[in-house]
């Protein structure tokens, strides 16, 4: 058990700091950035602005009930703009200990409510990923200014602090579970999982102990993903469709593995989708700790 438990340790501190180091979630340069003059950014502004009431109350159809032939291909999957995604780790206040490459993954309490009372105040609506599929597979509507929440690695504040923070709002998000850590001080338990779905957020698998997909052989895919899979399916009652890479790393060989294990879409991070694969490589920013809401306004304009 000592690799897991190192690999437990190791998130405390920011698990994805081999991306921070690298700066992608915090250079546009590396992403597909759409400069705000593009004039199929701008066509899509009119386009989300014109989205009724309707597009928020109509709950997205399940995506195995999307018909084949009426989801596009690659290429128009691909075409479509991206919504903002954005992805926190843990949500606590920064201590000593903590390092500089850290405070990325780790979200001051105050910084974090001030981060979602930007959004609320500047019109952004939450939305889930079955609205994602079927905006990205069909071009289903999605509510004006939307906007994904999505919570990594299985931290405790994601349940204490981030949902009353959503809920005054109004929000629902997505959650990664990385199963070992469940029960285990510092996370969350079953039951907070349980009732995180229970109230209409999706729970999504982020592997057994976090280890690095591209790098999966024989076993693995049992131990990372079949079991872990079952065990968020036990624990929620419902089917889980989404997976978050850890570390936000992905090779082309993992999406057939993923596919064939009913997952519909994957989330990485802030690097380039995959052209022929652009379900399964889904591009999130982490919105950092350093960030105040001008920050994180201007980056999800700058990043997606
Ligand atoms: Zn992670």
């Amino acid at each position: 058990m000592a690799p897991a438990l190192l690999t437990a340790l190791g998130l405390l501190a920011g698990c994805d700091s081999k991306t921070a180091t690298t700066g992608e979630a915090r250079t546009p340069s590396t992403t597909e950035a759409v400069t705000p003059a593009d004039p199929e950014k701008a066509a899509t502004s009119g386009e989300a602005a014109t989205a009724t009431e309707e597009a928020r109350a109509t709950p997205a159809p399940d995506p195995s009930t999307i018909p084949a032939a009426k989801a596009g291909d690659a290429a128009a999957i691909y075409a479509r703009p991206q919504v903002p995604i954005l992805c926190y780790h843990q949500i606590r206040d920064w201590t000593g200990r903590d390092s500089k490459g850290a405070k990325d993954y780790i979200v001051p309490i105050a910084k974090f409510k001030e981060q979602m009372k930007m959004l609320a105040d500047s019109g952004y609506h939450t939305i889930q990923p079955d609205q994602l599929y079927a905006y990205l597979t069909t071009g289903a509507k999605l509510p004006p200014k939307p906007v994904m929440l999505t919570f990594d690695d299985t931290d405790l504040d994601q349940f204490t602090i981030a949902r009353p923070t959503l809920a005054q709002y109004g929000y629902k998000g997505v959650y990664f579970v990385m199963t070992v850590s469940l029960g285990r001080p510092h996370y969350m338990t079953k039951a907070m999982v349980k009732q995180l779905a229970d109230e209409g957020n999706q729970i999504g698998s982020h592997t057994w102990d976090h280890h690095n997909v591209k790098k999966y052989q024989g076993k693995d895919w049992e131990t990372q993903i079949d079991k872990p899979t079952k065990t968020l399916e036990e624990i929620t009652g419902k089917k889980i469709k989404y997976f978050a890479y850890p570390f936000g790393l992905w090779n082309p060989q993992a999406f057939p593995e993923l596919k064939q294990r009913g997952f519909v879409a994957a989330f990485s991070l802030a690097e380039k989708r995959d052209q022929q694969d652009p379900l399964f490589t889904i591009r999130r920013i982490i919105a950092s700790g350093y960030w105040s809401p001008k920050t994180l306004s201007n980056s999800i304009r700058q990043s997606f």
